[in-house]
């Protein structure tokens, strides 16, 4: 994906990882010139083999660089698309610049919109706010409500920090029933004072581990971030609900990488891959970085004006950024059953240490044991329902068809009559 204004943005959300990377580039006038924009979408077509090809934009916030930027980017795609080639676009913003003429391009050339929102007001607003400290729920919505009503397609990116951790509910069921979305992504906040790197956690001494899941020595999270349990919780709660009333119809982003996982196919979601790699972000100057979570001297790749994206994206040092996630995973992960599904999450947030005082535990790992343990029955079910050529909301009826004094099919160990047969 492509930052066309860098980390620029018009909000000040207080968790914003991107709004500290202005100091990468001092003096920066953060607008990606249009020999840099021609070579980005260029070779993303010229790299695919594939008939589809998906051209992303993310931010900061990207509509800071006006829709004529956007219209020019749509014809050089039209000019270089290869013929049987599919052109898909999709554009992550926090939809408070918004404006008809905005959602008329969007719609006519089918963009997927991902917009920023936390949940209802009172959660979304402790933390996404502006410039001026101010709230900014209502401006988000009347983004929202301008894209529905152009038919935009549009998907929901929701933080889960400190603020809505423990309302899983309240956040699902707005976006569900208040908003009307089908796709959601939820990503969990993991804010450090001193960032930690794939290969080795910053500041890790590996004779200096502690104990199970205190953060490695020189690290502090903030107090914005999601505390590990209530990531899972979150998790569950929602995925229950999801269960019981909205397979097939609400697409929840982890809970298909999770049923990927047990159908031992791709997910599609990094932090979930077996390795890193091939999720590379280029900078509003051509500069390519590993990952949008590590734009940094250290992990620049180079520059696309200079050497194809391709080759960049195959270079020795952008493999072994890959494999390091694989080949950094402490025994405690190579020994935990849901490995194949947690791949130890995100080297980001590998700073605390294993029981036994290994380094290099991700932050999130109770978590994570939480979630995909709960999931597991329900997962299997669904993957059996999906190998079987049948589709996977079939697993609603499955559980609730269930005999009441047996076993609930879901693995829960309970009787189905107190439990998914309820
Ligand atoms: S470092 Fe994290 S966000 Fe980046 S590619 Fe790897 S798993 Fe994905
Ligand atoms: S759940 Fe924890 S131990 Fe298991 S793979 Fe994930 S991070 Fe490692």
């Amino acid at each position: 994906m492509a930052k066309p204004a860098g980390p620029i943005c018009n909000l000040n959300c207080s968790y914003c990882y991107f709004l500290a990377k202005e100091s990468l580039y001092p003096g920066d006038r953060f607008r990606m010139p249009d020999d840099v924009l021609e070579a980005y979408i260029r070779q993303v077509i010229e790299g695919q083999d594939a008939p589809d090809v998906t051209i992303a934009w993310q931010g900061g916030e990207p509509t800071l660089m006006g829709v004529d930027f956007f219209r020019r980017a749509l014809a050089l795609a039209e000019e270089h698309r290869r013929p049987g080639q599919r052109l898909h676009h999709t554009i992550q913003t926090n939809g408070t610049l918004l404006t008809d003429e905005w959602c008329d391009l969007f719609a006519r050339h089918g963009f997927l919109v991902g917009i920023s929102i936390d949940g209802p007001a009172h959660l979304h607003d402790r933390y996404r706010v502006d410039k001026k400290g101010e709230p900014t729920f209502e401006r988000v919505m009347r983004g929202v409500e301008l894209l529905k009503r152009h038919g935009v397609e549009l998907n929901v990116l929701c933080t889960v920090n400190a603020a809505n951790q423990h309302h899983p509910l309240d956040v699902y069921r707005f976006f569900r029933d208040d908003l009307g979305v089908e796709f959601v992504q939820f990503i969990p906040v993991v804010e450090t004072t001193i960032p930690a790197t794939p290969a080795a956690p910053a500041g890790a001494d590996p004779h200096l581990g502690r104990g199970a899941g205190e953060t490695l020595p020189g690290i502090v999270v903030t107090d914005r971030s999601v505390d590990p349990e209530a990531w899972g919780e979150f998790l569950v709660a929602v995925f229950d609900e999801w269960l019981r009333h909205d397979v097939g119809r609400v697409f929840v982003q982890m809970f298909d990488a999770a049923l990927a996982s047990w159908l031992d196919v791709p997910g599609g979601l990094c932090i979930f891959a077996e390795t890193c790699g091939d999720a590379v972000v280029v900078e509003h100057n051509g500069d390519m970085y590993s990952c949008d979570h590590f734009v940094d001297p250290e992990h620049r790749l180079g520059n696309i004006t200079q050497t194809h994206l391709v080759e960049l994206l195959a270079s020795p040092p952008q493999r072994a950024f890959g494999a390091a996630k694989r080949d950094s995973l402490p025994r405690y992960c190579l020994e935990c059953p849901v490995l194949f599904a947690c791949h130890g999450e995100c080297p980001k947030n590998r700073f605390t240490s294993t029981p036994d005082g290994e380094p290099g535990l991700n932050y999130l790992c109770a978590g994570y044991r939480r979630f995909f343990t709960h999931v597991d029955g329900p997962m299997r079910l669904m993957a059996d329902l999906v190998r079987r050529g049948r589709p996977a909301d079939e697993v609603a009826a499955v559980l609730t068809g269930a005999p009441r004094n047996e076993a609930c099919p879901c693995g829960s160990g309970r009787k189905a009559k107190h439990c998914h047969a309820r």
